[in-house]
């Protein structure tokens, strides 16, 4: 199959629909390639099914909650398909979306499905030619500097493609990581892929009884020995294995690399983020003589919810049963000490197939970021997840994924 305006994009997420549209609607012939039956799997999970499809912030705000190096990558695509656009297209194919007030963009039918199918409409009405089910098997650059795409059933040449595989983070959904191994053979190197947004694994494990408590607007840390590698303010979720919710996700990039370098990595809960140490004292030691009869371990459910108290005080050295009366000043300071920062476990583990993204992939230095072509290999084009970039959470992922396919498509139908 070839004619010389082709250009072949593999993978259906929401960069490779996106950059398929943009390459169609500048006048080229589009075959977009999905290793699935379906289009876009991992929007119809994001969010979860909710999808959180970008973020009603301004751009200068959203590029400031990545990396430095990421945001200066991001800036020129975020300018030329910014979030608004990415609400626009959906208006215009009937899904309307709100701001939530975090700031996070849903459709309002709360529905990612209806964000899936406005994105495959857009990119079919654009005339892109789709074939699902074909996981492609191998991208080559052959002497005269066409590329050799084969399927189990065809095999594509084509002057420009369009990688959009994604990372390699839950695997199921078809991510398996074979861009990384294809882009390396034509001369790409490889950031580390690293787990990010992902579940943080625990030892000792969290016992039954606290399995799928949560604890609300505390500060997680991640420690290691006397220092704090980065903490993060909002909500945990005790899990079978550890800890879980959007605190733990949005640590867990940072707390990885000290762990995989086998450095002893402990997640610290901090109950009171914006009470500073004497005050949480001051304010037992005011307790204790407004109350003095009430016994610990009921007192302390002011501060934590009750199924903690237990471990709380058993880490404090602290008796539950004895009346606030009989506490005496240090183990008051005992107590402030452990409810500002409890060691809720050590890390034992932080799995990259359960990160919503893939921190790592393809450097930045080695692709435009005004055009996504290759800086190693002319007429390939790079986008989406499988590029070095780990968002936050917040939609920004979907965002970076938009945008970075959106330039992509355009440039390769200018190419
Ligand atoms: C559970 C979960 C929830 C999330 N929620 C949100 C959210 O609410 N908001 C947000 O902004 N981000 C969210 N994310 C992250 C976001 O979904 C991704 O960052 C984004 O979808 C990446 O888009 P992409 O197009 O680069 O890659 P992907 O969406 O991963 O698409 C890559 C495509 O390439 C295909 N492919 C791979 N190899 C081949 C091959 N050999 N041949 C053919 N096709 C191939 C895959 O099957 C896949 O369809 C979430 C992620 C997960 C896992």
């Amino acid at each position: 199959m070839e004619t010389p305006d082709t250009i072949i994009v593999i993978g259906a997420g929401a960069a490779g629909l996106l950059s398929a549209w943009q390459a169609a609607l500048g006048g080229r012939r589009v075959i977009l390639i999905e290793k699935n039956a379906r289009a876009g799997i991992k929007i119809r999970i994001s969010g979860g099914g909710k999808c959180n499809v970008t973020n009603g912030g301004t751009i200068d705000a959203m590029l400031k909650r990545f990396e430095k190096p990421e945001s200066r990558f991001l800036r020129f695509a975020f300018h030329a398909f910014p979030n608004g656009a990415v609400r626009e297209l959906l208006r215009q194919q009937g899904v309307e979306t709100y701001v939530r007030e975090d700031g996070k963009v849903f459709p309002s039918s709360h529905n990612a499905d209806d964000v899936l199918d406005a994105l495959i409409r857009t990119a079919a009405d654009a005339g892109v030619q789709s074939v699902f089910g074909a996981p492609v098997l191998s991208l080559i650059r052959e002497a005269s500097g066409s590329f050799v795409v084969t399927t189990a059933q065809e095999r594509y040449t084509a002057r420009s493609v369009i990688v959009a595989t994604g990372g390699m983070s839950y695997m199921k959904t078809g991510t398996s990581g074979d861009g990384f191994r294809w882009l390396t053979a034509l001369g790409h190197t490889v950031v580390p892929l690293r787990p990010a947004l992902a579940p943080i694994e625990l030892t000792p494990v969290p016992p039954p009884s606290l399995q799928g408590t949560p604890v609300r607007s505390c500060r997680l840390s991640a420690v290691s020995g006397t220092e704090t590698i980065d903490s993060f303010d909002g909500d945990i979720l005790y899990t079978h294995f550890g800890l879980s919710g959007p605190a733990a996700l949005e640590i867990s990039k940072k707390a990885f690399l000290p762990f995989e370098e086998g450095k002893r990595v402990e997640m610290a809960v901090d109950f009171l983020p914006g009470t500073p140490p004497d005050a949480v004292e001051q304010r037992l030691t005011s307790a204790a003589a407004e109350g003095p009869n009430r016994n610990l371990s009921t007192f302390i459910a002011n501060f934590i919810p009750t199924k903690l108290a237990e471990p709380v005080l058993l880490q404090g050295e602290l008796d539950g049963e004895r009346k606030l009366h009989q506490f005496s000043r240090g183990e008051r300071r005992r107590l402030a000490s452990v409810l500002k920062r409890f060691i809720a476990g050590t890390v034992s583990g932080i799995p990259l197939d359960r990160g919503e993204v893939t921190a790592g992939g393809i450097p930045l230095n080695e692709v435009s970021p005004t055009t996504m072509e290759s800086a190693v290999v002319p007429g390939l084009f790079i986008c989406g997840e499988i590029l070095d970039i780990a968002g936050p959470v917040g939609g920004y992922n979907l965002q970076a994924a938009f945008s970075t396919g959106y330039v992509a498509g355009r440039s390769a139908a200018l190419r």
